[in-house]
């Protein structure tokens, strides 16, 4: 889960003793029939079949209150399951079972709120799948197949990944981070950015500047990304929220492992000439491009997406490079260690450590390998070989897969040596002095000046243009 947070908004299972029908086999098969609720109603019916499960109990983690008429269906027969805590009982499970259900997403809309379990928008509730799927726990490595059934399937969206055999696909695991989805009634359209797909919902009420206005913001934030990963990274679902009353995108999530989506809050006052002071989409749209690290390198995510975004809007034209510099030199500094900080960016979880700490690791590397490499390699190499051979955000990798890599293309040591240092022992920079190498002049209350002749001009200047020496 990779969100925008600087600065902007503050916007069980009981264990059972049955023994399992076919020991150490595991969970193989999921796979959920979806039917939509139709206008007016709430009540989503699901029919869920599982293999091999390694437990007779189903559980609903979040609001298993908001679920009903659980029952198994065997041989025709429809047999009420028994409630147990937050699940339901269901012994045929351990070999093979159909379990239909319901689940009222008003209910569960209202009992939560949060966009991360189900929060009603307009006709529309949105919320990760993972929060209507009945299942045992744990899952294992289960492939899990979702089928969207009934008169009313064209009324849910989903950024989950698409199975060519029809319906969705993902690995159990990837509920971890599951994708958004909405049912109920939104609109939609569909952008193709350097070959890949992006599918736009709307949800609720329309923004001043309309869904055409938001679609082309989305659009040239997209192409902007496009100038860092050469293509746009994967194909996704963009989830358009409004926000009453309020003025530019307020808030992003990126939920990514099971298929790409993201969320995006905009102000319903919102217009279109406030577009190039935003940078949340720009932000969320280029988490896309890096693969997710887990329970590891949030550090890492958010860093490379803080760094990267107002570079990505300075080459697109959005901001001036004097307006980029004068924005690092009064933020990066929040990057830095301060006494008593661990030093391990692993182990501090503040907002400063995530996003300033990782940008300040990437523009040190940026800094550094354009450095030893006289221009001809920087940190956009290194994005784009590790989205090549590691995958875009709904590919895993590891932080030492994206340091290898890193030191691997740039033919350098400055990764390994720089995670070691900043990232792990706590080192700190010396920004001033950066600044000065760069030829940065930053003045209190005013853009940046440059200084041409400082020995890292030129470094200064391929950052802002992406250009090669
Ligand atoms: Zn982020």
């Amino acid at each position: 889960m990779r969100d925008a947070i600087l600065g902007v908004v503050a916007l069980a299972v009981a264990a059972c003793a049955t023994p399992r029908v076919r020991s150490g086999t595991g969970l193989r098969q999921v796979s959920y029939a979806v039917d939509p609720p139709a206008p007016g109603s709430w009540l989503l019916g699901v029919e869920a079949t599982f293999e091999g499960s390694p437990s007779a109990l189903l559980v609903a983690p979040d609001q298993p209150d908001t679920f009903g008429s659980v029952a198994s269906v065997d041989a025709g027969a429809v047999v009420p399951a028994e409630r147990r805590g937050t699940g339901w009982w269901v012994p045929s499970c351990q070999s093979r079972c159909t379990v239909r259900y319901t689940v009222d997403l008003e209910a569960m809309a209202a009992s939560c709120g949060r966009m991360d379990c189900a929060r009603r928008i307009g006709d529309a509730v949105l919320g990760t799948v993972d929060t209507w799927m009945l299942r045992p726990d744990p899952m294992g490595d289960a492939v899990v197949h979702v089928h969207v059934v009934g008169a009313q399937a064209s009324r849910f969206v989903t950024g989950l990944r698409r199975d060519p055999s029809g319906g969705y696909v993902f690995q159990a695991r990837e509920l971890a981070e599951a994708s958004y989805g909405a049912f109920g009634s939104f609109r939609s359209d569909d952008l193709v950015v350097s070959g890949a797909n992006l599918r736009v919902a709307f949800l609720g009420q329309p923004l001043a500047l309309g869904d055409a206005g938001a679609l082309q913001w989305i659009r040239e934030a997209a192409s902007c990304e496009v100038r860092l990963f050469g293509h746009f990274p994967v194909d996704a679902t963009v989830f358009v929220v409004p926000v009453p009353g309020r003025a530019g995108v307020v808030f992003g999530r990126v939920m990514s492992l099971s298929g790409a989506s993201v969320v995006l809050l905009f102000g319903t006052a919102t217009t279109a000439d406030e577009q190039r002071d935003d940078w949340v989409v720009v932000h969320e749209l280029s988490h896309l491009g890096c693969p997710s690290f887990v329970d590891e390198g949030h550090w890492l995510e958010e860093g490379l997406a803080t760094y990267y975004e107002p570079i990505l809007r300075e080459r697109c034209g959005w901001m001036s490079e004097a307006a980029l510099w004068s924005h690092f030199g009064s933020e990066m500094d929040r990057g830095l260690r301060h006494n008593g900080d661990p030093a391990s960016l692993e182990q501090r979880d503040d907002i400063d450590a995530t996003y300033w700490g990782g940008a300040l690791f990437a523009f040190l590397a940026d800094v550094r390998i354009r450095e030893a490499t006289r221009n001809a390699r920087s940190l956009d190499d290194v994005l784009r070989a590790v989205l090549a051979r590691s995958g875009d955000a709904t590919h895993t990798a590891r932080v030492a897969d994206f340091i290898r890599i890193g030191d691997d293309v740039t033919g350098t040591d400055v990764l390994s040596r720089l995670y070691d240092s900043w990232a792990l022992r706590g080192e700190n920079a010396d920004l001033p002095a950066l600044w000065r190498s760069l030829g940065v002049n930053l003045r209190q209350g005013h853009d940046a000046g440059f200084e041409s002749a400082a020995p890292l001009a030129a470094v200064r200047r391929a950052i802002g243009s992406g250009d090669k020496n």
